[in-house]
């Protein structure tokens, strides 16, 4: 499938434009949040198919941000990948428990992340290996 669309929601610059250009590398679409109160609005305006969401964010965090999302019909079913640069092994688990689809460690590994986005997305329109 070619050009899907992708929310990233990240406040932090750097990670946000490394996403960004990785994925627009790859064929995909993206959207941007910078907040969890921004990615709630976003998904309801630009219905992505896959959100990737940082867990510390400014205001509403990761976890209660993908809640929201959950509790929304239209954002109910979108796959949530937690990103997060949590150390502690036992942050999979939590985020796992916490509903998130999959999760993805800081620094983001571009080959882990485009099997997980492939994973739900299927790969992106250009095909081009990074
Ligand atoms: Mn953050």
């Amino acid at each position: 499938m070619a050009g899907e669309l992708i929310m990233i929601v990240e406040d932090n610059e750097r990670n946000l434009k490394l996403l960004r250009d990785v994925l627009g590398v790859y064929g995909y679409r993206t959207v941007e949040a910078r907040s969890g109160e921004e990615a709630v609005v976003l998904a309801r305006e630009e219905r992505p198919q896959l959100v990737l969401m940082d867990i510390q964010l400014p205001g509403m965090d990761g976890v209660s941000a993908l809640r929201e999302l959950r509790g929304s019909p239209q954002s109910s079913a979108t796959p949530v990948v937690a990103v997060t640069a949590f150390a502690m092994k036992e942050d999979r688990e939590r985020c796992l428990a916490a509903g998130f689809d999959a999760y993805l460690e800081k620094p983001v590994n571009v080959r882990e992340l485009r099997s997980c986005v492939e994973s739900y997305l299927g790969a992106g329109a250009t095909g081009t290996q990074l």
